[in-house]
Order: C-alpha cells, then sequence, then structure tokens
C-alpha cells in the first residue's frame, strides 16, 4: 500500500486516463523561443515523463504576435510551428506522458510597443502602455486562441492551458482595476468575462471533444480592484459550461505586492482557495503554490481540496518526484526550497532557466553523469552545497569517495540558511544530500579536520577543496570589543543578542541576519501570521483577497549598515529582493548607507557619512554583528598542489567574493562529470 495513494491515483478523463495527479506546471526555461533548441526541451520533458509525472504543461506560448512576451519570443500561430513540436510531444509520448500546451497572452505585460490589453493602462512593471483594443480586435484575439488550440492538437498534444491568471491578458479582461471598456466586454462582471468564456468555448469547438482544455483560473488577485469572490464562482461554472476539461488555480499577479511562491510563503499557503472554489464545479480542480513534497500533496488531496495538484519548480528540481514517491523513497526527492535563483530569476534575466539544487534541469542533453570509465578514490574536503554536490555525483558515476568534514554535521552555509526565518527549506537540501550519501556509499568522515599530510597518507587519487569560507573581520577599531559577534555566532550558535543591534553589512547575510533578529521565533511559517503580515485576506470581504498588511512587532531595534551608497538589497535575486526589502522595512529596520564605521566602544557604534566623514552618530547598540562578507578557506591547495596531488578547488574556497549556493552546487556537479 503506497503512503501517498490519493496523489498516486488516476484520474478518469472521460476520452483519456492520467496516470497520476500530479501536473508539471507551467513554466519557462528559456528553450521555447527557438525550434533549435526544441531536442534540448524535448529531452527536459522526456527526462520527467520518465519520471512518472501525470501531464505536464509546458512553457508559455502566445497565440499571435501582439500576446507574446517580447519580439520574437515563443508563440503558436503556423502549421510550419506546430510541426516542430512534433520532436517534444513525440519525445514526452515516447517516454508514456502526456503534455499540454500553455496558451499565453501577455497583454499589457508584454515587453513590446505593440501590446494590446482591455484598456489602455500600464502594467506598473513594465514600460510600455497597451492599445485598448477595439470590438474586432477583442474578437481576432478570441480567434487567435481557438485557432492556436487546433494546432496544439495538430503538433500532438494532449491538451492546452489556457491562461487566464496571474494578470495577464485574459485576467485584465476581467477585473476592473485594467477593464474601464464600456462595451460588451467591460462594465458588468458578465461582461468582462466573456472573452475568457469565448476563448474557451471557441477553443473546445476547435479541438474537439477528446483534447484536454485546462483554464488556468484566478482565484486570488491579490491586487486592489481585483474580482470579487461571486465573480470568481461565476466565471468558473461558465468556463465549465463552455468545455473546460479542467480547472487550474492563478494566485496573485505579477504585479502584486504579495509574495505567492518565494521560500518564506508557507507550504500550500493557497490550497483553501481552490477548496472554496470546488463544490461549485463538476469538473477536477488543480491546486498549485508552495506544494513540494509528496505528504502535503497527500493531505491536500485527501481533505479533499482539490483533485490534482500543479507542481513546477519541485519537478524542476527533481524529475523523478513521483517514481521516488511511488516506490517509498520520497526521502530521496531533491526538494525544491523556493529560491528562485536559477529559475525565475533565470527567466526574469533573459537567461535559460535551471535550478539551483539541480544544475541538470534544462541541461539534461549537456550534463550528464555518465558511469566513469576508470574508477577512482577522491577525497572531497568541506560537505557545504559544493563539497556535497560533488561528492554524490562523483560517486553516482562509480568513484570511491571519502568526504572530510570539520563540523560535526553537513550543510555548511544552508545549516546557517535554514535557521533563517522563512528558510526553513534549506533543511530539506541537506536531509537530501545526507540520504544521497547513504544510497551512494559516500564515506562521510564528520568532526575531521583533514590535514594535507592524513590526504597524503591516503593515497587518494584526486581532491576536491571545498573548505568553504570564512566570516571577513573588517579592520574596524574596537572590532574586538565584547559587544561584536559574526553571522556564525548569532545564527548557528545561538548566542544572546541585544535589544539594540547595528549589523554591519548590508549583502545577502545581512539582510538574512536583519530578518532573524526582527522575528519572534514563534511557531515558523504560522499561516495566520503570514496572511496578516502581507495582507491576504477572503475575496469574499475585500476584492481581489488584499487588505492592509498588519506585521507582527520586531522584538529589537535594528540598524543595517553598509558603505556603498546604492539601495540596500540591490544585488538581491529580481524575485525575492523586493520580499526581503518588504520585510526589513515592516519591521521598521533603520536602513543606513554611505556609511563610515568609525569605531566600537562602551557607547555603541560610532560611524559617519560619506567621504567627508560628516554627519557623526553613535547608535546606541549593544551588539554589533558582522556580516562584511568572506574570505576563502583553501589551506590545503598549495600544500597538495606541491605534492602532485591532481587538486579541485571548488565553492568558496574558490571565489569568496560571489560566494552562493547556485555556483557552489553547479561547480560540485560539472567537475563531478569530468573527473
Ligand atoms: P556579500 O553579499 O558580499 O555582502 C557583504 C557585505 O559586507 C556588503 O554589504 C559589503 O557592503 C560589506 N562589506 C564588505 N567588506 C567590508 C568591510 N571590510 N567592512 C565592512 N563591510 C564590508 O556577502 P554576504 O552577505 O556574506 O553573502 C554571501 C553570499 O551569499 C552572497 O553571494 C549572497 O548572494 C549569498 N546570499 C544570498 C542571500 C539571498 O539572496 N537572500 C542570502 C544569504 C546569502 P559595503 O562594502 O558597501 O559595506
Ligand atoms: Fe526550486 Fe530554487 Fe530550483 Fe527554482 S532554483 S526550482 S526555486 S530549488
Amino acid at each position: 500500500m503506497s503512503a501517498y495513494p490519493h496523489v498516486l491515483a488516476p484520474l478518469d478523463l472521460g476520452f483519456t486516463t492520467l496516470r497520476n495527479r500530479v501536473i508539471m506546471g507551467s513554466m519557462h526555461t528559456g528553450l521555447e523561443d527557438r525550434a533549435k533548441d526544441f531536442p534540448k526541451l524535448a529531452e527536459y520533458f522526456a527526462e520527467r515523463a520518465r519520471g512518472g509525472v501525470g501531464l505536464m504543461v509546458t512553457g508559455g506560448f502566445a497565440p499571435n504576435r501582439t500576446g507574446s512576451f517580447y519580439p520574437f519570443a515563443s508563440k503558436l500561430t503556423t502549421p510550419a510551428e506546430a510541426r516542430r513540436h512534433r520532436r517534444i510531444t513525440d519525445a514526452v509520448h515516447e517516454a508514456g506522458g502526456k503534455i499540454a500546451l500553455q496558451l499565453l497572452h501577455a497583454g499589457r505585460y508584454a515587453y513590446h510597443p505593440l501590446s494590446v490589453s482591455a484598456s489602455a493602462i500600464k502594467a506598473p512593471i513594465n514600460p510600455f502602455r497597451p492599445r485598448s483594443l477595439s470590438d474586432r480586435g477583442v474578437r481576432a484575439q478570441i480567434r487567435a486562441f481557438a485557432d492556436a488550440t487546433a494546432l496544439a492538437r495538430e503538433a500532438g498534444y494532449d491538451g492546452v492551458e489556457i491562461m487566464g491568471s496571474e494578470g495577464y491578458f485574459i485576467n485584465q479582461f476581467l477585473a476592473p482595476r485594467t477593464n474601464r471598456r464600456t462595451d460588451r466586454w467591460g462594465g458588468s462582471a458578465e461582461n468582462r468575462r466573456r472573452i475568457a468564456v469565448e476563448i474557451v468555448r471557441r477553443s473546445r469547438l476547435a479541438a474537439g471533444e477528446d483534447f484536454i482544455v485546462m483554464y488556468r483560473l484566478s482565484m486570488l488577485d491579490l491586487v486592489e480592484d481585483g474580482q470579487t469572490w461571486q465573480e470568481v464562482v461565476d466565471l468558473a461554472t461558465e468556463i465549465e459550461a463552455a468545455g473546460a476539461t479542467i480547472i487550474n488555480t492563478g494566485i496573485g499577479w505579477h504585479e502584486a505586492r504579495v509574495p505567492t511562491i518565494v521560500t518564506s510563503v508557507p507550504r500550500a499557503a493557497f490550497t483553501g482557495i481552490t477548496a472554496k472554489l470546488k463544490p461549485h464545479v463538476g469538473i477536477p480542480v488543480v491546486t498549485s503554490n508552495r506544494i513540494n513534497m509528496p505528504q502535503v500533496a497527500e493531505e491536500i488531496l485527501a481533505r479533499g481540496d482539490a483533485d490534482l495538484i500543479s507542481m513546477a519548480r519541485p519537478l524542476l528540481a527533481d524529475p523523478e518526484w513521483v517514481a521516488k514517491a511511488e516506490t517509498g523513497r520520497s526521502d530521496e526527492i531533491n526538494t525544491c526550497i523556493a529560491c528562485n535563483q536559477a529559475c525565475l530569476d533565470h527567466t526574469f534575466a533573459k537567461k535559460r532557466a535551471s535550478c539551483m539544487v539541480n544544475p541538470r534541469a534544462a541541461r539534461e542533453t549537456e550534463l550528464t553523469l555518465l558511469p566513469a570509465r576508470r574508477t577512482k578514490r577522491v577525497a572531497v574536503i568541506g560537505a557545504g552545497p559544493a563539497g556535497l554536490s560533488a561528492a554524490v555525483a562523483l560517486a553516482e558515476r562509480g568513484h570511491h569517495v571519502d568526504l572530510f568534514e570539520a563540523e560535526d554535521d553537513i550543510g555548511g552555509q544552508f545549516a546557517i540558511a535554514r535557521r533563517i526565518p522563512g528558510k526553513e527549506e534549506f533543511a530539506e537540501t541537506i536531509r537530501y544530500y545526507r540520504r544521497r550519501l547513504e544510497v551512494t556509499g559516500v564515506k562521510l568522515h564528520l568532526n575531521t579536520r583533514a590535514t594535507a599530510a592524513d590526504l597524503l597518507g591516503q593515497e587518494f587519487d584526486e581532491v576536491v577543496v571545498a573548505t568553504g569560507v570564512a566570516p571577513r573581520v573588517p579592520g574596524i577599531p574596537g572590532i574586538d570589543h565584547p559587544s561584536v559577534l559574526s553571522y556564525v555566532d548569532v545564527v548557528r550558535l545561538g548566542k544572546p543578542v541585544g535589544d539594540r543591534v547595528a549589523v554591519i553589512g548590508a549583502g545577502g547575510i545581512g539582510v538574512d541576519v536583519s530578518e532573524f533578529l526582527t522575528h519572534d521565533h514563534s511557531p515558523a511559517l504560522d499561516l495566520d501570521a503570514w496572511r496578516a503580515e502581507w495582507g491576504v485576506t477572503d475575496p469574499e470581504v475585500t476584492r481581489g483577497g488584499v487588505t492592509q498588511p498588519r506585521p507582527g512587532p520586531s522584538p529589537r531595534q535594528v540598524y543595517l549598515l553598509q558603505r556603498k551608497t546604492s539601495r540596500i538589497g540591490k544585488g538581491l535575486g529580481k524575485t525575492t529582493g523586493w520580499v526581503h526589502r518588504a520585510a526589513l522595512k515592516a519591521k521598521n529596520v533603520e536602513q543606513l548607507t554611505g556609511v563610515n564605521y568609525e569605531r566600537i566602544d562602551d557607547a555603541g557604534l560610532h560611524i559617519s557619512f560619506g567621504p567627508k566623514r560628516e554627519r557623526p552618530r553613535v547608535l546606541e547598540v549593544d551588539t554589533v554583528v558582522v556580516c562584511a562578507g568572506q574570505e576563502s578557506v583553501r589551506d590545503l591547495v598549495d600544500e597538495l598542489t606541491l605534492a602532485g596531488v591532481v587538486t579541485h578547488v571548488i565553492g568558496g574556497a574558490d571565489v569568496a567574493a560571489e560566494l552562493d549556493a547556485k555556483r557552489a552546487i553547479n561547480q560540485g556537479t560539472r567537475l563531478a562529470a569530468t573527473v
């Protein structure tokens, strides 16, 4: 008997059966825009089909040029384009999977001057103002969706997903926020939803009865002047009547100021809204957002909140997610930690997406871990993200690996990150590697600071130095004052901190430490507290489901300082930085830039501003926490190299300045692929 009977139950749709309740939600990888990348995209999907996913959805393809994200971005408008998709659909079907094409019209989110929308209202996140469509123009868009659906069928897809949420084109007609029309496409709720219903009706007619038409419905817009709950329910019932097979859940417009998918959003935070809609429709409903492990998915389905689970990023992180859940190996799942660092942050930077914890994602044909031709004895020094990724990938290829760690546990910088409120998911990566070390047979030596002499004595063929970083100690007068602590002291060792604290250095870790210090450490990821903090409410109470945020008070006064004059948090991820900045603001963290650190003494931290050291000020703090970056620890390298040992240096030991886990894990895996 499986531990996840609801997740693994097939779903009969009448004309076809999905083998389980797992949908891989749409995620733009960057391989969609040029047909020359389709072989890579085909393998990306085929690997996930082999991993057992019930139904996959492609990244967005526009039904016409005006709807595409930017000039020459992915679209499906001609039979010639449809033919090129055969490579993808054939690969998925050969692997036993099913795949739907997502039709996404960007509307006013399109990055080009030809964008169109319900009304000529510019989005706050896009410099281009859309043109308001004429009645004829609206009908042309509906036709484009229906034509693209027919082409998707011709291309061999099992269905389409019509993207009606996230603030894109269709959503722009649905909400009064962006629809100020007075014709039959605007005004009353019935008029506003006419385009969505017509698109589904015409797409169904174009595709025939035996084709999946999934509609992604915005159940919670999370913007002012979004839809009311009654409007959402009426839309869903009409979408069903118009011929949709499945309704998927969409949460939050891209311009919403409420985080919906980042790691600090509690798991399954939005399934309640899908559950609220479910009794109103007869067709299967899908829930989504921050569902990343089988147990969470099982609980949702067992409660009856939804019929299916959609996950995009968790299947980037682990293509074998379903297979592992099926075979009692869920502890081997490489969990998506919702960091966005290699997926969405790449997409927004127009780079090919991947995954921080799985650098093979969207590189399946390029980064392969084939069995090694000659088995070697390899020592890996340091069990942080770089060393762990190298060790397990080396062992997977058949090498004999010894992993040495000076601390009493694995994890390195992740062991610090997981203690930050809202970053608890980082513990999953440690759990994954712990299990992978066991499965692949890596010999782990904890509490062991390997010396060059030890290593030379054991005659390893190659050594991988992944000894990481040590916190930088800045040369500020008074840096050895008892009030000064490092971020390791505070976060990892839990040393006591006073009521007034100055944080020196506002990089990723300074921001994290400020969040750590302003959080009251009550039960982690409490859903009601999180909703209150971000102003999420019932859409039955307020249009769009947003209200005034009510963050809890900070237990202490925190100052966050940097010498640069640029905005604090500028270097943080595009899709996560704004969440951190908003969280600091909510906790009244005083952010000071252009600072000179004069000295630290019993009175506190003495600072001045600018090159002329103006406006001297004393921050009367009890504790100063130093987060001034790191320096590489690479003591072993010279001795080993001099002794003639093949030595590789990866992660923070290689470059501390840009120390980040994405590079570390990628570097470890890529090195292991070549040894
Ligand atoms: P970092 O991003 O390099 O920031 C170091 C900070 O220390 C800067 O604010 C810098 O600002 C300051 N600093 C540098 N030298 C100093 C000195 N001698 N005296 C005083 N201040 C000094 O390093 P980090 O914060 O330790 O983060 C390490 C890595 O982890 C980064 O790559 C980061 O991307 C990653 N990380 C990311 C996140 C996230 O995305 N949320 C979270 C944690 C870690 P000034 O020079 O202007 O003073
Ligand atoms: Fe998940 Fe981060 Fe990987 Fe994206 S990069 S799929 S958020 S773990």
